[in-house]
């Protein structure tokens, strides 16, 4: 049942509604009481004709009243269709204005002349039937089709046929017989039978219509009201024909109960409405055998059976049977074609239903078997064409088991012995033999239909599940593994980690981890491209592999992160060969993109031991090889437990470090740089130095390196140069501040602008400031890096290389380089020759640096002995502790002024 909005509607009546209902049950069972009481005065022979005429008449008017209102009543149901609701106003008007008819009659009575009031109450009593008509007409929808509306014509027209004969017989005959006598009486007696025909049309149409079966029962009880009142006017016509006054006589009493069948009707119509009843679906009326019109034809044959009787013989009675007995048999016949008509009807359905299963159970995309007892196949849906690819009744007769290979066959009795029992089995996986050999993965249901007489067998559904399966397992390889290398990824790692632990806790051998981290892929990425690096991805993996026995994997854990579980590894010494081997792998150049590269990693090595947890083997493979990375490239490190304290302390000190900056405990040490021919200083450089609170002074090797891996040195660098520039500006015109940049600074696109606003700030001229950058930038030089610095130099600044000749950077960037000052590494300047004088090397680089017209500073000197081998060797200026220590500004001042001249 579908319990849509408007049948929500009709199931919840306004409360309205609930008080018509209860006020119309009210008055229906007065109205009952009422009815009652009046039949039973009507038996009781007491009074004289004319009383009784007048009270008789007079107790109508109350009863046709009460119809009215509950007509009205029907009428106002909030869950009422349109057309119901029309008809039971019309209906309630005709039932108001034949009261009013009656009691304008009802004046006669009291002495008023007849002529005077008769033809108002005619008026009245002719307009009832009129609006009872359209009452009963507007209750119908009309037939959609013809066959309907063939159907409800044809009815119609024998209901109003058989009604009409006895309208015509009783009434109409009797009256127009009186034609000569009493002119005036047959016209209106005339009348009254034509109305009473419309009325009798209205049955007509109403009993044999399409109407809602739930409204039924109210429309027989109004039907049978409306044929009381027709029956009322007939013999009302007979006593006026006869002479005899009507008013107090049976009609009366039919009238009255009329009243009671009407109202009653209107009541059942609204109980059925507000309570909402459930609509049964309209019934097709003309598939089912309708009785109205059968009780017309019987009326029909009465009336001629009643109309012989004044000229009975034996003739015409035969005659009249027979017609009677003809029309019975015909109509036998009738019912007999009718029930043949629905039993094929019925037939034809079922057949249609048969045809649909079969042509579903042939065309299904499963296959359907069905097996005898003996596992013998007895029938096969043509889908086994399509499914495993056997012809037609190619497996009829075979033995389902030759399907199977020779080991699953006892998968058959799994299958089917549940089924045996139950009824069905649940789904089952084999392996089937296609017509062309190959070999699928199929489901079987079994379903015992042994005892079903019509296939006695056991039904099996056959599904090919092949490609469902062959992809989830790709799912399955998807959710496990890399799609880049296609190496297992961390998921499937970490299940393999714990199931080796947990070998290695039944006293297996331990097994190691590997974590492998690229060192600079970045780099690789960010020049060469993304793709690039993905090749280098895939190639490092396959190398990684190469390197390994098939019981151990290699996983990439994402980015440039690999992984290696090595199963029982015996100690560390077998772990670090592999990582060893794997390196080397690693170096062999490849070639990417066109370019040969070599990748180096750092290895973090850790070896399961019997009692770590889950997951703390990750973390320790994680610290080591973090140690690994922070000690150099290429490098490994096994895992100790030492290592967590150090990874701590780093934490520590970074978070320190942070606060440090942000609280301003960076401070600024400078160290004068000197020109030996005249011994002034010629400017300083800035040392940045940490002023711990607890720890006092640290140096940059410290923090430099952890300000640089966590980006702090961006603040860190910014606060040096403008603190830098401040204290220059206190110097003199012609002494400049020298500025260490690290790369990290140099690839800020904001360095430029950082450097404007310093100068700015301060007031120091551009030539005043140095900014030095170590050679480690010049090796990951980009072309962005070298725009920086053309940038930085058409301000005017100047540029030094720090640490010249510690890197690999080749003589020939000098050139390219916008480059102004070299600083001579201080281990030039270490190990003296025995005669006092710099290496051939230094030599060489300070030659060099003077042909490019480069400024070379040397660094570190310490001794009397070195300066004058620099001096030597053409070089014009140095910074050292021989000349001064790095110191705090004012001391600077100072030693500004007390500056003693040690070169000789
Ligand atoms: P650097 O730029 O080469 O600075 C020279 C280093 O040599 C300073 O070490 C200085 O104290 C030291 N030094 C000077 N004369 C002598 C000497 O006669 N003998 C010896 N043995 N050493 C001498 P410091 O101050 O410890 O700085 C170390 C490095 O830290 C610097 O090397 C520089 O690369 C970096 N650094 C310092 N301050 C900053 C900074 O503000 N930003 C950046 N990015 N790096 C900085
Ligand atoms: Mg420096
Ligand atoms: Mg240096």
């Amino acid at each position: 049942m579908s319990r849509n909005g408007r049948q929500f509607d009709a199931l919840a009546p306004g409360p309205a509604v609930g008080a018509s209902e209860s006020a119309a049950a009210r008055m229906v069972v007065g109205l009952s009481l009422y009815v009652l009481l009046y039949i039973i005065w009507f038996l009781l022979p007491r009074l004289t004709a004319a009383d009784r005429a007048l009270a008789s008449v007079f107790a109508q008017i109350p009863a046709g009243l009460a119809a009215a209102v509950l007509s009205l009543l029907a009428s106002r149901p909030a869950g009422l269709q349109p057309r119901a609701r029309r008809a039971w106003r019309l209906l309630a008007t005709g039932f108001a204005l034949y009261a009013l008819g009656d009691l304008i009659w009802l004046l006669t009575y009291v002495g008023i002349e007849e002529s005077r009031v008769l033809a108002v109450a005619r008026l009245s009593y002719f307009s009832h039937y009129v609006f009872v008509l359209l009452g009963l007409v507007s209750f119908q929808r009309f037939p959609k089709n013809r066959r309907e509306r063939m159907t409800f014509g044809l009815d119609a027209a024998t209901v109003f046929l058989g009604g009409l004969m006895a309208i015509w017989y009783f009434a109409i005959g009797p009256i127009a017989s009186q034609a000569h006598a009493n002119p005036n009486m047959v016209y209106v007696q005339m009348a009254f039978a034509l109305a009473d025909l419309q009325v009798l049309l209205g049955i007509a149409v109403n009993g044999v219509g399409r109407g809602e079966e739930r409204y039924r029962a109210a429309f027989m009880t109004l039907l049978t009201g409306l044929v009381a009142l027709l029956a009322g006017d007939i013999i009302y016509a007979q006593s006026r024909v006869a002479g005899i006054t009507p008013d107090g006589g049976p009609a009366d009493l039919i009238f009255m109960l009329r009243w009671l069948f009407v109202g009653l009707a209107a009541y059942m119509h609204l109980r059925v409405t507000s309570r909402g009843e459930t609509a049964i679906r309209e019934g097709l009326r003309s598939d089912r055998f309708d009785l109205l019109p059968l009780v017309a034809v019987g009326i029909g044959y009465l009336t001629l059976t009643a109309s012989s009787f004044e000229q009975w013989s034996s003739t015409r009675g035969g005659l009249i049977l027979a017609a009677v007995g003809l029309t019975g048999v015909v109509l036998a016949r009738q019912v007999t074609a009718v029930r043949e008509n629905v039993r094929l009807a019925g037939e034809a359905a079922a057949r249609q239903t048969e045809a649909r299963f079969r042509s579903l159970v042939q065309n299904a995309s499963d296959l359907i078997v069905v097996v005898d007892e003996e596992g013998i196949v007895r029938y096969q849906t043509p889908s086994a064409e399509r499914v495993l690819g056997y012809g037609a009744e190619a497996l009829v007769g075979t033995r389902i088991v030759s399907l199977l290979p020779a080991e699953d066959a006892a998968s058959i009795d799994a299958t089917l012995a549940p089924a045996r029992q139950k009824g069905a089995s649940a789904p089952a996986e084999w392996r089937l033999r296609r017509g062309d050999g190959r070999w699928t993965r199929a489901e079987i249901i079994a379903t015992n239909l042994l005892d079903d007489p019509n296939v006695r067998g056991v039904v099996l559904t056959i599904r090919d599940i092949e490609e469902r399966k062959h992809f989830e397992e790709q799912l399955r390889h998807q959710a496990l593994h890399d799609s880049l290398t296609g190496l297992p990824n961390r998921a499937l790692l970490a299940d393999r980690v714990s199931h080796a632990q947990a070998r290695g806790q039944r006293g297996g051998l331990p097994s190691s981890l590997l974590l492998l981290d690229l060192d600079d892929f970045k780099t690789i990425n960010d020049s060469m491209g993304h793709s690039a690096g993905d090749d280098v991805l895939v190639e490092v993996a396959k190398r990684l592999k190469s390197c390994l026995r098939s019981i151990d994997t290699a996983a990439r854990l994402g980015g440039d992160e690999f992984a290696v579980l090595l199963e029982d590894t015996p100690d560390e010494v077998a772990a670090l060969d592999v990582a060893n081997r794997i390196a080397s792998a690693l170096r062999a150049p490849m070639r990417i993109a066109g370019t040969e590269v070599s990748v180096s990693a750092s290895v973090g090595i850790v070896l399961s031991g019997r009692d770590e947890l889950e997951g703390e083997i990750f973390r320790n493979a994680d610290v080591a090889m973090y140690q690994a990375k922070k000690r150099g490239k290429g490098l490994c490190e096994v895992y100790e437990p030492g290592m967590h304290a150090a990874v701590l302390e780093r934490l520590q000190l970074e978070a320190d470090l942070r606060r440090a900056v942000a609280l301003g405990e960076i401070v600024l040490h400078f160290q004068p740089i000197v020109d030996f021919h005249t011994g002034a200083w010629v400017g300083a450089e800035a040392l940045a130095r940490w002023s711990h609170p607890t720890r006092g002074l640290i140096l940059p090797s410290s923090f430099i390196p952890v300000a640089e891996a966590t980006g702090l040195i961006l603040a860190i660098g910014r606060h040096v140069l403008e603190e830098a520039c401040r204290f220059a500006g206190e110097w003199g015109r012609d002494r400049h501040v020298s500025v260490n940049l690290s790369a990290r600074q140099l690839q800020e696109p904001g360095i430029v602008t950082q450097v404007v606003s310093a100068l700015r700030h301060t007031g120091l001229r551009p030539d005043q400031l140095v900014l030095e950058i170590t050679e480690s930038v010049l090796m990951i030089e980009t072309e962005s890096t070298i725009q920086r610095l053309n940038e930085l130099k058409a301000l005017g600044v100047r540029v030094a290389i720090d640490d010249f000749g510690t890197g690999y950077s080749s003589l020939a960037y000098l050139e390219k380089l916008p480059v102004d000052i070299l600083k001579l590494d201080q281990s030039f300047i270490r190990g003296l020759a025995p005669d006092g004088d710099l290496s051939p090397v230094a030599r060489g680089v300070i030659d060099l640096g003077r042909a490019l017209d480069l400024e070379i500073v040397a660094e570190g000197i310490e001794r009397q002995e070195e300066a004058n081998a620099l001096i030597r060797a053409g070089c014009t200026r140095g910074q050292g502790y021989y000349f001064a220590r790095p110191m705090e500004p004012h001391d600077l001042r100072r030693h500004f002024v007390e500056a003693r001249v040690k070169v000789s």
